[in-house]
């Protein structure tokens, strides 16, 4: 069959359809609730991604985003027959318009009943952050190490801060009263294992307990001992919610599943990343990505036959999760926990308190 031009330089092939049909097809609910998306037309943003950028990290060669109605096409595409929706949010760097991807996002995400979070900037008032959060669809925020000041060369310059640094009190109280999501990517080297993000952590939960606290990428961690060091001290706080976006290690996923449990882990694809076409693997607490397509950091090819077999790295996740569904014994109810209904009773309860206040 013919290809179809997802984004950027992502088709939808034969490959992905087969896939689909073997591994998929029966698997995936009929609705699915994708909570990390980065949803943002491209005329947002402010400077093009240097060479320089583009060479220190791989994810900033697929700086290319998604509008609405691509990300919707997408959607279609990559899931079809099913009921797809989302939180969606923009791309939280400097070199983007942030106030107006701001604007974009609940303009365009409450016309499909999408949610949306506002990206943050720590210098904001907290009046700023009440006004974010009265918009229509606006249903948390999404804060970032990146967004405390700009560096055109590098996305890391502010890695090893700490969360109060980019997330700080006066605006956690707000999100604490509205009951706000907040999408939280750890910062720091380390990941969401470092001492000081683990004692962060507890300490938004203890003071601000009202807020929907939502760990993006299980905390960072990609890897067997990153997840062991980072969700294993938080998994039994049952306030705590994690997103599992961008993350293809089986192993991960299993070790979430089995001490999170499916009541509290949502599903994810950290799109456009996602829509990457290859496969990752691991070693230790480092994982190398591979891919047929033409990027900087594509130094590690694989034989032209086993490129040929590449499907797309969200339906690797994909996979990765349904692997180990069956490993740790996650049946229906658990997995439609994981792909809808856990997302979606989190809005529910935001839009009950939002129309209490009213
Ligand atoms: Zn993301």
């Amino acid at each position: 069959m013919k290809e179809i031009k997802l984004h950027h330089k992502f088709n939808y092939t034969d490959v992905d359809r087969a896939f689909w049909a073997k591994h998929l097809e029966d698997w995936v609910p009929q609705r699915v609730y994708d909570s990390h998306i980065h949803i943002i037309d491209q005329s947002y943003q402010l400077e093009t991604v240097s060479e320089e950028m583009k060479k220190s990290y791989w994810v900033q060669e697929l700086q290319n985003m998604l509008s609405a109605d691509v990300a919707g096409h997408c959607y279609q595409t990559v899931f079809p027959g099913r009921d797809v929706c989302c939180t969606g949010f923009g791309w939280p760097f400097l070199g983007w318009e942030i106030e107006g991807s701001n604007e974009y996002v609940w303009t365009h995400l409450p016309a499909k009943k999408w949610n949306a979070l506002a990206v943050v900037r720590p210098t904001w008032v907290a009046e700023q952050v009440e006004w974010l959060l009265s918009h229509p669809g606006v249903i948390g925020v999404k804060p970032y190490y990146s967004l405390i000041g700009h560096d055109a060369s590098s996305r890391d310059k502010y890695i090893e801060a700490s969360i109060f640094d980019f997330l700080p009190h006066h605006q956690l109280e707000v999100l604490n009263d509205h009951k706000a999501w907040v999408t939280m990517h750890v910062p720091k080297a380390d990941r969401l294992g470092h001492p000081e993000n683990q004692r962060d952590i507890k300490e938004i939960r203890n003071k601000y307990p009202d807020i929907r606290l939502v760990i993006a990428h299980f905390g960072r961690s990609y890897t067997k001992p990153h997840a062991e060091e980072g969700i294993l001290p938080l998994a039994d706080d049952p306030g705590l919610y994690w997103d599992n976006s961008a993350v293809l290690n089986p192993e991960v996923h299993a070790l979430a599943m089995e001490h999170i449990g499916p009541d509290r882990i949502m599903y994810g694809t950290d799109n456009p990343m996602f829509m990457m076409r290859g496969r990752r693997k691991w070693q230790g607490r480092s994982y190398t990505n591979h891919t047929s397509q033409d990027f900087y950091f594509n130094t590690n090819r694989e034989s032209p036959e086993i490129e040929a077999g590449y499907t797309l790295y969200m339906y690797e996740a994909l996979k990765a999760m349904k692997d180990a569904c069956e490993k740790i014994g996650i049946g229906r109810d658990g997995v439609e926990k994981m792909f809808f209904r856990n997302a979606d009773r989190l809005v529910a309860d935001i839009e009950a308190h939002r129309d209490a206040d009213k």
